[in-house]
Order: C-alpha cells, then structure tokens, then sequence
C-alpha cells in the first residue's frame, strides 16, 4: 500500500509538472500579436515605434509586427496593414488619410472587438474622420474645434463635459507632473497608487472629442505656470467602439532630442503595457512592479 500511495504521489506530481510545463509552452507559443501602426508623425516616429516595439517584445507576452505606412504626400493606395491578424493595433502615427479601403478595414477589425491603444499624437490625426474620432475619444489640433464635441475634465473630483466654443488640443511646458488615478477598478491601473509623478512630458490640455462610451482612467493637473490650462486634465482612458476596446494614452513625447525621459519613465511603460494587454485581451496578467514608479524595467 505504501509503496502505490508512493507512486500515486509522484503521478500526482508528474501530472502537474505536466500542466504547469504545458501551460508555460502554450503561454510560450501563443504571445498576444500586436501591430504597430507609424510612418508619419510630427514626433520622431522612426525611435518611438522602435522603443514601443522593445517594451512589447522584452515582456515576453507579444509578438510584434510593425507596418510603415509611405511618407507624407506619398501613394496610400498599397498600405493595407492586415488588422484581422492581430488582437492588437497600436497607433503611433500622425498623418496622411490612409486609402478608403484601410479605413473601412480599421473600423471593421474594431468593431469585431479588435484592440486599439492610441499612442500620444495619434489622437492629433484624422480630424475629419468621424468613427476615429469615436475611437480615440478625445482628439486635439488639426483645428478641432466645439463640432468634435465637448471639452472633457475634471473639475472638483467630478467628470465636466463642457461645450464652449474655441480650438482642441494644447500642452504647455515638457515638466514632471502628478497623475491622479479616477478610476482604482479598471484592469489597467488596479494595484496602483493613487498617485504618482510621470517625468517629463508634454501634458496634453483642453482636448475635445465625442468622448463617447469613455472612461477616464488618470487625469493630471495642468498647471498654468507651466503654460497649462488650470484643469485637471484626462491622460489615460478607455473607450468601447462596437465590440473593441481602445486604450487612449496621451503620454510619451517623443521628439528630436537624444534622451526620451517621457516614455522612459516606469509609468509610461507599465501602463503602456498593461493598456496593451487589456486592450487585446480585455484582461491584465501583469503585476505591478512592487516599487512602481521609482524602477525602469526596460
Ligand atoms: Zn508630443
């Protein structure tokens, strides 16, 4: 008898050795596919895409794919990116209309629940183009005005949806600033603190968009002694477009310079990646790094 109890004891273990080793080879073998969307950009698209890219891949949960679009004034008529590939889009572009063709096939990935993460500037682009504006939310620049829909932001601990007319989109001074969690329940920031400082950014202000089926995740001051609008500003969002599901995150400029301190800040980079995930996935598997945001984890 002992010696069958032995033996069922080791099977027991066989067995879930067994499934753990399966399970890391499945997690393995099926990483959550990504495309990263560039090729114009005000920004310095040809390092911000390749940074995003190493963030994705060094995680180890993606597998990266990028498409580049023709530069600005070029023939769109060949760029037809294959969103049905992937589970994610993320868009770090700023330009050129694309073909209707690739439009109709964004917005047919999305509705059918593809995943979206809106990088920085990509909610500069496309004023005119009414679904994206949907699925970013809110947008800024290209002479948005009050027809793309309300100002959006926080004012006394509470959501303002304010109509006054005048121009979308701003930022003043690159500066540290505080974001502020609105939202501690949501996959993407569940587990962090209620507030922390990101380094070096532009602080986008005074966006405008139909800000539709949107959920503001983290908002920052924006201080008008450094050229800021005086709100508490949305930063991170999410937005539901049929059945897809958009990360919008207005952090990490990326310009000419050497140093990129805003995207490589930790919480530029976890919320990045755990935007990603949720956005592919609608779930978050990441743990929070225990001394978030004080580490780098490129
Ligand atoms: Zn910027």
């Amino acid at each position: 008898m002992k010696t069958k109890k032995c033996i069922s004891r080791y099977f027991v273990l066989f067995l879930t050795m067994m499934t753990l080793f399966n399970f890391t080879v499945i997690q393995a073998k099926e990483p959550i596919k990504v495309l990263i969307l560039t090729g114009q950009n005000n920004h310095n698209w040809q390092e911000s895409h390749l940074i995003l890219q190493k963030y994705l891949t060094d995680s180890g949960l993606f597998a990266v794919d990028v498409a580049i679009s023709p530069g600005a004034g070029g023939d769109m008529s060949a760029f037809r990116p294959n969103f049905a590939n992937y589970q994610a889009v993320v868009l770090d572009y700023n330009g050129d209309a694309w073909s209707d063709a690739t439009n109709e096939a964004f917005l047919d990935y999305v509705k059918k629940g593809g995943g979206v993460v809106v990088y920085h500037a990509a909610d500069n682009a496309f004023r005119n183009w009414k679904e994206y504006n949907e699925i970013i939310g809110l947008g800024g620049w290209g002479k948005r005005n009050e027809t793309h829909g309300p100002y959006v932001y926080f004012k006394d601990g509470k959501e303002v949806r304010d109509n006054t007319p005048g121009s979308g989109g701003g930022h003043g001074t690159l500066h540290n600033y505080v974001l502020k969690l609105r939202n501690k329940k949501h996959p993407i920031v569940k587990g962090l603190p209620d507030e922390w400082t990101h380094c070096q950014d532009e602080l986008y202000h005074r966006m405008r968009g139909p800000a539709k089926n949107m959920t503001i995740l983290a908002t920052a001051f924006s201080d008008k002694s450094e050229g800021g609008s005086g709100r508490d500003e949305p930063l991170l969002m999410v937005i539901q477009w049929g059945k897809g599901r958009i990360f919008h995150t207005m952090l990490g400029h990326v310009w000419k310079e050497p140093t990129h301190p805003a995207v490589e800040c930790t919480d530029f980079i976890v919320t990045f990646l755990r935007g990603t995930e949720w956005a592919a996935t609608g779930k978050v598997t990441q743990k929070v790094p225990a001394d978030f945001p004080n580490v780098q984890i490129k």
